[in-house]
């Protein structure tokens, strides 16, 4: 939970999606934190929302999974379906994710404060060349061994082979 660590360092406030955001950067950044034995002088809890009346994430949310309390229902979030689930999709929800076959990230493409977010100049983000010239038919044929290259050193293998393909007969 290093969104909560975030907040009660200063960092930002918990948007109704739950994520963190800071008003110069949107919510598109990575959290990480040290473990220290020694006291810094530290910053206060952020204690500010931002989020006012704003609830553009929640009526944008395809699977209805952002609950009132800034937090979501991790069982219904595309997220937890495409990443973590094993086994099948459920079919009731069939049509409702979108074209995402791995992860989602619709809670924060529509938030406001993402105008803000800047495009990374980490080189070891960047997408493997092959996938940007994938058309949908590639992705509905692709094989293990395609998988393996364009998919190296990526967060996607979590989802295994078996899960992608999973997810975009899903999605078809
Ligand atoms: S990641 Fe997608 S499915 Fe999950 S809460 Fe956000 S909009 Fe909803
Ligand atoms: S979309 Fe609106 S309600 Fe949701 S996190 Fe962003 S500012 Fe807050």
């Amino acid at each position: 939970m290093e969104r909560a660590w975030a907040q009660n360092s200063g960092l930002g406030w918990r948007g109704k999606h739950s994520l963190l955001i800071q008003k110069n950067k949107g919510s598109f950044f990575f959290l990480a934190e040290l473990i220290l034995d020694i006291k810094l002088e530290y910053d206060h809890p952020f204690k500010t929302d931002h989020c006012g009346t704003c609830t553009k994430c929640i009526d944008a949310c395809p699977t209805e999974a952002i609950l009132p309390n800034n937090s979501i229902n991790g069982s219904k979030c595309i997220s937890y379906f495409t990443i973590e689930l094993k086994g099948e999709i459920s079919n009731s929800l069939k049509g409702k994710f979108e074209d995402w076959m791995f992860g989602c990230d619709i809670c924060q493409d529509v938030c406001p404060w993402n105008r803000f977010s800047t495009p990374h100049s980490e080189e070891r983000f960047n997408p493997h060349p092959d996938l940007l010239e994938m058309t949908k038919n590639d992705w509905e044929e692709i094989t293990e061994t395609v998988f393996k290259k364009v998919f190296k050193k990526s967060a996607v293998k979590r989802a295994k082979f078996s899960g992608l393909t999973r997810n975009i007969s899903f999605i078809k």
